[in-house]
């Protein structure tokens, strides 16, 4: 009580220590005009570089162009790696020059966002014997085109099939593609009836309450198209919660800076939503910290000022992102520009891409480094969407997991109760004996029923 009590000096407790610059590097990023790098760049200011409209035309979609746009930045070999890439990628392609310029053309061959999207012949692994598994199971849960119900209160809407870029990756490879812009003014005009066919199912199932519109991507909706899908949803007593799906912000982020009628409406609905007390946000697909710039943080600011909230979903992608250091910069990168990490993703078996899968075990571990090492609710959950519908279930949760043959069992109690889901590790990754076992398709179907009682088992 005395002033003489506060001069008596308190134990001093260790302090602890700085944390290491890996602690602020979230803050440092892309500034300048680093597009001018790119031969084809160099004249382009900024004013052009941000339009959107210059960005859709100066998207590469060719070996040819590619080449035009790098010049000598790629050495010879990788432009013939590349080209016979092109031909055998099951996926069109389509690169915007934001995505371009920040490749590190000096290293193409580990660059994380080239290996996003653009295919290279040499690193081609071949699928997965039990790939095809998943096949017809998104038409069992698709009660109109381009609409998938499989959860209770939730569902999916495609309502277009286009994207601003494509990605190696993608789920839906056989569904999207089509580029010019006029394949996508037909396609969408022919849209309409499916549209009113999803509206009026979405209208007649009281239970359905939460809207995904994905596609596609949100992004090539004309913002005329954007806010008519929205009010229709809005205006529905059932429907409580929209997201909007889009790649956008993370391959084109100056798009929500330029297009004011898209950015515009988008916040429209946002503001219309809250007015209703129904909750609308965006959605992206952020997986490199080297794709968040000074571009994407005011867009992102912009969308922020406006009240409009943005959740981040991840795939885990091997060469990408499959490292814990890169997920935890990442993760930090997106809170520090207001976007949530909600996501990440085990990768989809889709054809033609195994170079990109990870092991369950990387999750796992990815997963472990990566929680506390922000707030809780900027950390995401890693997932594994179940081949065969199971929906999306936490990495951790199997029932079983073989390691050594690379088998993860899941189960989905309130989505398909009573069945197994299976999810198979990529084979290189593999013991050489387990590599071994999978040549055989006796073995194959013993180590898959062993590890589905083993599962049981665990009942
Ligand atoms: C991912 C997904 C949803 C949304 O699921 P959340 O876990 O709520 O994000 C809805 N429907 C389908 C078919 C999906 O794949
Ligand atoms: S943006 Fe989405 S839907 Fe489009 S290609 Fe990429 S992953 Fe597929």
């Amino acid at each position: 009580m005395s002033a003489l009590s506060v001069s008596i000096p308190t134990p001093v407790r260790p302090l602890k220590p700085p944390a290491g610059p890996e602690a602020l590097e979230h803050m440092n990023l892309r500034q300048g005009e680093f597009w001018r790098v790119i031969p084809a760049y160099k004249d382009v200011d900024s004013d052009t570089f941000l339009n959107h409209l210059w960005q859709y035309q100066h998207s590469v979609k060719t070996p040819e162009e590619l080449q035009h746009t790098v010049q000598d930045l790629a050495p010879p070999a990788f432009i013939e790696d590349m080209r016979a890439g092109f031909h055998r990628a099951p996926m069109n392609v389509r690169v915007s020059p934001y995505m371009i310029a920040l490749i590190d053309w000096s290293n193409p061959y580990t660059d994380p966002i080239r290996t996003q999207f653009i295919p290279l012949a040499s690193r081609l692994l071949p699928d997965h014997p039990k790939l095809s598994l998943d096949s017809l199971h998104e038409l069992e849960d698709s009660p109109t085109p381009g609409l998938t119900h499989r959860y209770v209160d939730k569902a999916l809407f495609l309502p277009t099939n286009v994207c601003p870029v494509y990605c190696r990756y993608c789920t839906r490879s056989y569904a999207i593609g089509g580029d010019t812009e006029v394949v996508e003014k037909a396609e969408l005009a022919t849209n309409q009836q499916r549209w009113q066919q999803a509206f009026a199912y979405i209208a007649s199932r009281p239970e359905l309450q939460d809207i995904v519109i994905s596609g596609g991507d949100a992004y090539q909706l004309p913002a005329k198209s954007l806010r008519k899908i929205g009010e229709t949803l809005l205006d529905m007593p059932n429907i409580r919660r929209i997201r909007i799906a889009s790649k956008g912000p993370a391959v084109m982020p100056s798009k929500i800076l330029t297009d004011t009628a898209w950015t515009e409406a988008l916040v429209g609905l946002v503001e219309c939503g809250r007015r209703l007390g129904k909750d609308v946000m965006l959605h992206t697909h952020f997986n490199h910290p080297n794709e968040i710039t000074w571009i994407t943080q005011q867009a992102m600011q912009l969308l922020f000022e406006r009240g409009v909230m943005v959740r981040n979903q991840s795939v885990l992608i091997r060469g990408v992102n499959d490292d814990a250091r890169t997920m935890q910069l990442l993760v930090r990168r997106l809170g520090y520009i207001n976007v949530h990490p909600y996501y990440v993703y085990m990768h989809d078996m889709v054809k033609g891409v195994e170079d990109l899968r990870t092991t369950v075990q990387t999750a796992i571990d990815i997963e472990k480094f990566v929680r506390g090492s922000t707030a809780g609710f900027n950390t995401p959950t890693f997932v594994c969407d179940a081949p065969g519908g199971g929906g999306k279930r936490d990495v951790h949760s199997y029932d079983y997991y073989d390691r050594e043959n690379g088998i993860a069992v899941y189960s989905a109690p309130s989505v398909k109760p009573g069945r197994w889901f299976l999810y198979f590790d990529p084979i290189d990754q593999l013991s050489p004996a387990a590599q071994e076992r999978w040549k055989d398709p006796r073995t194959q179907d013993e180590m898959i029923a062993d590890a589905t009682a083993r599962a049981a088992e665990g009942r």
